[in-house]
């Protein structure tokens, strides 16, 4: 067994008591945090009974007796275990990918996309060494090309699309038919140092692979060759466009910082609106103005990655709280990062809910008043208030620490 060395992040430590005594009717019981579950509209101090592993009952006031363990989240926010549909975490092969388990399942994720790490060539081996073996949930959407996200690193500024032969969507068709278990999508990075010109004909060959599984393609943009509307025009209905806020050109801002109309027609048809953070992508300065005008992501995620995990990046957790100082509320945020993203994948049913009868994956936070300054990609900085904090993780019952303390600047 693999291990993450799931103790108790230390201050959390004494939140877990062993209960003895007689049968107890759960093996777990979350109590007396503040639930919040946008799955079925919650958000109230509720206590959360779990038993072989699934939620077996949310309720006011459960008595620590009919529980063998007590998770004390008294002051602390509880949620759907979080859904980060933007990771990487083929670490090893992809030159951006880091471990799983300390990045995801430690701080509050128990289900994440890797988006495109790897490609028809390389997922076996994701399938095999990652998948397979770490404690996180991990999903993944295809890469087009065949080589994944391996051949892009600061020492070789050379993308997987720059020959269009290695997009292959015939492969891809059978690379997800073989592992539609894990395989939710298909990915394609659009960037000029990643599909030099060829960025619609490649986008048309992932059109074309995800159709004919018919799942949805996500579509990374910013500093594209062909102008976003040209880009969008190729999207349809679930389809997921991710680092929608980068402040680069090709972005969803026209000269005058209003949001073009051709974003405002995409989400009416369907295409989900994705942050993926990431060391480039997320630009506070095209949030606040795209805000202001109504254009809110419907999934929250984080692209943590090599490049960002020491900074901005850090974390979904993170992540979410830049987006508490950008005016959204802490349901909305929640929101964002369980029930929508569990909608917009095919994740198993219960992904990112705590009905009763789900999987109990949960997450533990802390929401700590204190300043801190925040740091997007562009490294404009703005001063936070209000910051979620990775306390305890929960997955099918079974209580993980928070094994990496994290390292804020
Ligand atoms: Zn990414």
């Amino acid at each position: 067994m693999p291990s993450l060395a799931c103790t108790l992040y230390e201050p959390a430590e004494p939140l877990l008591a062993a209960q003895t005594g007689g049968a107890a009717a759960y093996d777990l019981l979350i109590r007396g945090g503040h639930v919040i579950d946008p799955s079925q509209g919650l958000s109230a101090q509720t206590d959360v009974a779990i038993r072989q592993g699934k939620v077996a009952r949310l309720a006011a006031d459960i008595a620590e007796s009919e529980a063998r363990q007590v998770l004390d989240a008294r002051k602390m926010i509880v949620t759907p275990g979080l859904v980060d549909i933007h990771v990487h975490v083929y670490d090893g092969v992809a030159p951006l990918g880091i471990p799983a388990d300390p990045n995801c399942i430690a701080k509050g994720a128990t289900s994440v996309v890797d988006a495109g790490s790897s490609g028809a060539h390389t997922f076996p081996g994701f399938r095999q060494y990652v998948v397979r073996l770490v404690e996180t949930r991990v999903y993944a959407l295809l890469n087009i090309s065949v080589v994944g996200q391996s051949t892009l690193s600061s020492g070789n500024p050379f993308g997987e699309l720059l020959d269009l032969r290695y997009a292959n969507p015939a492969l891809a068709i059978r690379t997800i038919e073989q592992n539609r278990d894990v395989i939710l999508g298909v990915k394609i990075r659009l960037s000029r140092n990643i599909a030099g010109e060829n960025d619609l004909r490649a986008l048309g060959l992932a059109r074309e692979a995800a159709d004919a599984v018919g799942l949805p393609l996500m579509v990374h943009i910013g500093g594209t060759y062909s102008p976003l509307p040209k880009i969008l025009a190729m999207l349809k209905a679930g389809d997921l466009v991710t680092h929608t806020y980068h402040g680069h050109e090709g972005g969803i801002l026209d000269d005058h910082d209003r949001v073009l109309p051709e974003v405002r027609r995409a989400v009416e048809n369907g295409v989900m609106l994705d942050v993926g953070h990431g060391a480039g992508s997320f630009a506070f300065r095209t949030a606040e103005k795209a805000f202001s005008q109504g254009v809110l992501p419907g999934t929250i995620s984080s692209d943590v990655h090599q490049g960002n995990v020491n900074g901005p990046v850090y974390d979904l957790a993170t992540t979410l709280s830049k987006f508490l100082h950008l005016g959204i509320s802490l349901e909305e945020v929640i929101k964002r990062a369980t029930s929508n993203p569990a909608k917009a994948l095919a994740f198993p049913s219960g992904t990112g809910s705590l009905k009763e009868g789900a999987t109990a994956d949960a997450a533990v936070f802390e929401l700590r008043e204190a300043p801190w300054e925040m740091v997007d990609s562009m490294r404009e900085k703005r001063a936070g208030k209000w910051r979620l904090r990775p306390v305890a993780t929960v997955k099918a019952g079974r209580v993980y620490g928070n094994s990496v303390i994290p390292v804020y600047e």
